[in-house]
C-alpha cells in the first residue's frame, strides 16, 4: 500500500486524488492533507481519510478548524483526530511527512514552491500537478531532484501522456527520472491544446470576453486559475516550459497542436521518425492514477474509449495572433533563468485581476509582457531559491502597479462595466 501525502487536498487536482484513494482502499492510504481557505471541505475530508497530519496555509484558521473538528458527534468524528498544523512551515512538514511514499502536488501556483521543494528534499516522489513550481524554478528544483533522488511523475495530462509513451521506449530508464537532461531518442514533443474557452471565437470578439466566459472550459473540469490560463494558452506556453526541464528538448522541439477534442493527450516522435500518442477521454483521474500507480497499472472500471464514439479527431496550429500568451510563454522560456519565474508571477497576478475584474482578459498579455520586458536587464542565468523568490515577488508589485496606473484596456473594461 501506497502512503499519500495532498497538497491542496481541497482543490480541483486534490478532490481527484481523494476519489481515487477511496477507488482504491487496498492500493492508497492517505497520511496528509493540506487545504487553503475551505475548511468545510477539509473537515468531511478528515472525516473520510483519518489522515495522520492536517496543515492549512494560513496558520490563523487553525482555532477554527479546531473548532470545527470538535463540534462532530462522536459518531461524525474520525477514530483518531490527525496532527494540525498552520502556516508555511506546516504546508512543508506536510510534504516531508514521514510515513508518505508519494507527495501530490495540487497547491496552485507558485504558492506549491517551497512546500514542493520540502517533499524533493525529504526525497519523496512526487505526484507533479503544480506545473509553477518546475517553470519558477527548475534551475533550484532539478539539481535538488538529482541529490535526492526523488522521482518528479507528472500529473498533469500532456506530460503523463509523454510520460507514458516513453515507457515503451528503449530509454524508458533513463526517461523516466525526469531530471530535465534531454531524454535520447526523443525527437520532437507535440503538446496537443483544446484550444480552451475561446477556441470558437473570433480574435476580434474577445473585445467582449468576460470572467464567466473564459472559466467555462469546453472539455475539462478544473480551477479557475488553470481554465483561464487554458483559454489564453497561457496555460499550454506553461505546458511548453514545463516539457522542456521535465524532458530536456529544446524549444524549437516542443510544438502546440490545437485538437478540439482533446481525445489525444500529447504525442513523441522517435529518432526513426515513429509517433507514439496516449489516447482517452478528457479526465483527470488517469493521469493522477497513473502517478499513484506507477510503474503499475491497475484495474478501472472508468469509461473506455471509443473511436467510432467519437467519429472523428481535428488537428490545427495555434494562432499566435489570437493567443499572444503563448508566444510570451516561448520568449520566456528561451530566455531562461529568471524569466520563467516572472513571466509565471506576472501571470499569476494578472489572472487574479482579472477574477476580480479589475482588467480585461485582453490585458493580461499586455501586463505579462511588460513586466518581462522591465526584467531583461537584471534577468540572472543561474538564479538560487531567494532570487526566484524575490523575482516572484517583484513581478507580481510589477503588474499590481501597472493595473492601478491603468492600461488602454483597463479603461475599456471600466467603461464596459459602467
Ligand atoms: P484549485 O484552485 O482547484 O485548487 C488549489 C488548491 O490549492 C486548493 O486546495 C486551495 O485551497 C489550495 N491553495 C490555494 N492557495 C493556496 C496557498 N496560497 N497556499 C496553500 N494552498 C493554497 O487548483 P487546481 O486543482 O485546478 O490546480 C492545482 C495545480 O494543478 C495548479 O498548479 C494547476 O496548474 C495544476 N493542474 C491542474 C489540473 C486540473 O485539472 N485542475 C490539470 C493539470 C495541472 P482552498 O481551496 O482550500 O483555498
Amino acid at each position: 500500500m501506497k502512503a499519500i501525502s495532498v497538497l491542496g487536498s481541497t482543490g480541483s487536482i486534490g478532490t481527484q486524488t481523494l476519489e481515487i484513494a477511496e477507488e482504491f482502499p487496498e492500493q492508497f492510504r492517505v497520511v496528509a492533507l493540506t487545504a487553503g481557505r475551505n475548511l468545510e471541505l477539509l473537515v468531511k475530508q478528515i472525516q473520510r481519510h483519518t489522515p495522520e497530519l492536517v496543515a492549512v496555509a494560513d496558520a490563523d484558521l487553525l482555532p477554527e478548524l479546531q473548532q470545527r473538528l470538535k463540534a462532530l458527534t462522536a459518531e461524525q468524528r474520525p477514530q483518531q483526530l490527525p496532527q494540525l498544523v498552520g502556516g508555511p512551515d506546516g504546508l512543508n512538514v506536510a510534504a516531508s511527512w514521514d510515513s508518505a511514499d508519494l507527495v501530490v502536488t495540487g497547491i496552485v501556483g507558485c504558492a506549491g514552491l517551497l512546500p514542493t521543494l520540502a517533499a524533493v528534499r525529504a526525497g519523496k516522489d512526487l505526484a507533479l500537478a503544480n506545473k509553477e513550481t518546475l517553470i519558477a524554478a527548475a534551475p533550484v528544483v532539478l539539481p535538488e531532484l538529482k541529490k535526492s533522488g526523488s522521482r518528479l511523475l507528472p500529473a498533469d495530462s500532456e506530460h503523463s501522456a509523454i510520460f507514458q509513451c516513453l515507457q515503451g521506449t528503449p530509454w524508458a530508464e533513463n526517461a523516466r527520472l525526469s531530471t530535465g537532461s534531454p531524454t535520447p531518442g526523443l525527437r520532437r514533443i507535440q503538446l496537443t491544446a483544446s484550444g480552451g474557452a475561446f477556441r470558437d471565437w473570433d480574435a476580434a470578439d474577445l473585445e467582449n470576453a468576460t470572467v464567466a466566459d473564459a472559466t467555462s472550459h469546453p472539455n475539462w473540469s478544473m480551477g479557475r486559475k488553470i481554465t483561464v490560463d487554458s483559454a489564453s494558452l497561457m496555460n499550454k506556453g506553461l505546458e511548453v516550459i514545463e516539457a522542456h526541464y521535465l524532458f530536456g528538448l529544446d524549444y524549437d522541439h516542443i510544438e502546440i497542436v490545437i485538437h478540439p477534442q482533446s481525445i489525444i493527450h500529447s504525442m513523441i516522435e522517435l529518432a526513426d521518425s515513429s509517433v507514439l500518442a496516449q489516447l482517452g477521454w478528457p479526465d483527470m483521474k488517469l493521469p493522477i492514477l497513473y502517478c499513484l500507480s506507477w510503474p503499475e497499472r491497475l484495474e478501472t472500471p472508468w469509461r473506455r474509449l471509443n473511436l467510432m464514439e467519437v467519429g472523428q479527431l481535428s488537428f490545427s496550429g495555434p494562432d499566435p495572433d489570437k493567443y499572444p500568451c503563448m508566444e510570451l510563454a516561448y520568449a520566456a522560456g528561451r530566455a531562461g533563468g529568471t524569466m520563467p519565474a516572472v513571466m509565471n508571477a506576472a501571470n499569476e497576478e494578472a489572472v487574479a485581476q482579472f477574477l476580480e475584474e479589475r482588467i480585461h482578459f485582453l490585458d493580461i498579455p499586455e501586463v505579462i509582457e511588460a513586466a518581462c520586458e522591465r526584467h531583461k536587464p537584471d534577468l540572472m542565468d543561474h538564479p538560487q531559491l531567494e532570487n526566484v523568490l524575490q523575482v516572484d515577488q517583484w513581478a507580481r508589485s510589477a503588474v499590481r502597479e501597472q493595473v492601478n496606473r491603468g492600461t488602454s484596456r483597463v479603461s475599456v473594461s471600466a467603461l464596459a462595466a459602467a
